[in-house]
């Protein structure tokens, strides 16, 4: 087995934020996980940081009662959590203002650790000012890393004036920008069966492949998030970053090394190679009233709003290895199920012996983020038993809880893995700067036509698949849409 562990040094890793929703239920609890695995170092530290007044003490209590909330009282493990806790400092900062910056400098000169970051799980308003002050005040060296998650801008201007302010503080090579679907196992598995394997790499383009479908469906809808989600949207919120970056790993070519600048590189020359999207190739939804609860609309307490909850695109890739093969983007709240995967379907046999197969049962690779993360091979095989040649679709099913055994149980997830990748100073998870940025380019395009041609999203029933024109996208190609179910 060929392994490329790198182990993780000391650290102090200061959360600001570390107070807020996404600290207190994903950061910490993946934290503490990786204590647990083994895979923290013991002389780490974690430094809490917000406006509000705390002691470490009240601090560490509210953390206690996170891993309990977000892991299970039952499932923590008594010993691991006192030292874990012991781990666990705080100090009052106000990042727009003067209070706190001199007391997080002194803890951190106290016998500072060899690796130092900081997470900014923050609005993004104040990622500029923190990454200022951070330089100004000497508290982040020349090797210390900052973490941000989007919203990475709304626009290509705003994503432009984001890597600027983050440029006058820290060098591109200290910057991580996480967008989590990369922490996930099979997105990085995907790599691994393209690029480690002789199967599938010779099969992997125009002349094998008829398209690729990827959808991240959620059966939510967008709840008390309703006033942020209907300035933001499907497009930004989604499409722009996560289905941005599976696009990306399923089209890219293969890197010369599996390096961090030479794999983004690779996939920032797909987004380089996207072709303007045509308006009849884009779909926008938003989801009607039902199953007892409101209709976007009124959760977003607008009833003008033209905020797409749901979109479909299709995108064509002007390269020699996809010319001819689409992918076709979904996305939407409210829908049947959760469900995220990139299907890659095969052609047709050129020439088949046997009488023509329905469209659906070609070979199709399909790599499932969530839930139950895996892949399948969807095969054509003779059905077994008398009967004549019958042909039947089958799955050649690889789950990793199944394959993997107890093994895939402490799996990290994709917060635990991508801040030990922080701490290791391994970027290759990560996306750089001008890959966000020629991202926004491509979207801002499509959003510049919507807003143009003033339609309204289609609406769409709640716990369904989409709206009609959705299939319609589809259909005109003599294509359909994989089911959406978990
Ligand atoms: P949140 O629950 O509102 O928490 C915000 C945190 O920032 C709190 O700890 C708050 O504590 C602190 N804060 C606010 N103003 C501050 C200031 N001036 N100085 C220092 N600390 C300040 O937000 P969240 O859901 O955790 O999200 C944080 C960021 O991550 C946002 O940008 C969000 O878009 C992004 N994000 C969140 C999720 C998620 O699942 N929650 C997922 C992806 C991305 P005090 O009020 O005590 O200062």
């Amino acid at each position: 087995m060929v392994s490329r562990v790198i182990p993780v040094q000391p650290f102090d890793l200061v959360i600001f934020g570390a107070t807020g929703d996404l600290a207190r239920r994903k950061i910490l609890p993946g934290l503490y996980r990786r204590m647990l695995a083994g895979q923290m170092p013991t002389e780490a530290r974690i430094i809490g940081a917000a406006r509000s007044k705390l002691t470490a003490k009240a601090f560490r209590e509210m953390v206690e009662e996170a891993l309990e909330t977000f892991i299970g009282k039952e499932r923590l493990d008594a010993g691991t959590v006192k030292t874990f806790l012991a781990a666990l400092h705080y100090v009052a900062v106000d990042a727009g203002g003067e209070g706190g910056w001199k007391e997080l400098g002194a803890i951190l000169g106290q016998d500072p650790r060899p690796v130092r970051g900081f997470y900014l799980s923050v609005g993004p308003s104040l990622f500029g000012p923190i990454a200022a002050r951070l330089h100004h005040s000497g508290i982040a060296t020349e090797t210390s890393r900052i973490v941000v998650e989007k919203p990475l801008g709304h626009d290509l201007g705003s994503a432009q004036a984001l890597n600027a302010q983050l440029a006058e503080s820290f060098d591109e090579s200290q910057i991580y920008r996480i967008d989590h679907y990369l922490g996930k196992e099979t997105v990085q598995n995907l790599m691994a069966v393209r690029f480690a394997n002789a199967l599938f790499e010779p099969l992997w383009n125009a002349r094998f492949i008829d398209h690729v479908q990827i959808t991240v469906a959620e059966n939510i809808g967008v709840g008390g998030r309703g006033g942020y989600y209907d300035k933001s949207g499907a497009m930004r919120d989604m499409v722009q970053n996560h289905l941005m970056q599976l696009l990306c790993l399923t089209a890219m070519e293969p890197p010369a090394q599996f390096e961090a600048d030479r794999v983004r590189d690779e996939k920032l020359k797909v987004i380089r190679s996207l072709e303007p999207v045509t308006p009849e190739d884009t779909v926008r939804g938003q989801y009607r009233a039902g199953n007892g609860e409101p209709s976007y609309a009124e959760h977003a307490e607008n009833p003008d709003s033209t905020t797409e909850s749901y979109v479909a695109l299709k995108v064509n890739i002007a390269n020699w290895r996809w010319q001819g093969t689409p992918f076709y983007l979904r996305t939407g709240k409210r829908l049947r199920a959760r469900l995220s995967e990139i299907a890659v379907v095969f052609k047709e046999p050129p020439h088949s012996i046997f009488p023509k197969l329905p469209a659906h049962q070609t070979n199709a690779l399909i790599i499932r983020l969530q839930p139950d993360e895996g892949i399948t091979l969807r095969m054509t095989i003779k059905e077994p038993g008398p009967g004549g040649m019958r042909l039947a679709d089958v799955p050649l099913d690889m789950s990793f809880a199944e394959a993997l055994g107890p093994s895939a149980e402490s799996m990290p997830d994709a917060y635990e893995r991508l801040i030990m990748d922080v701490m290791r100073g391994d970027q290759t998870l990560f996306m750089r700067g001008d890959e966000v940025e020629a991202a926004w380019e491509w979207t801002d395009r499509i959003l510049a036509e919507w807003s143009e041609s003033r339609d309204k999203p289609k609406p769409y029933d709640a716990g369904g698949s989409g709206p009609e024109n959705a299939l319609e996208l589809m259909h005109r190609d003599g294509r359909r849409w994989r089911e959406i179910e978990a």
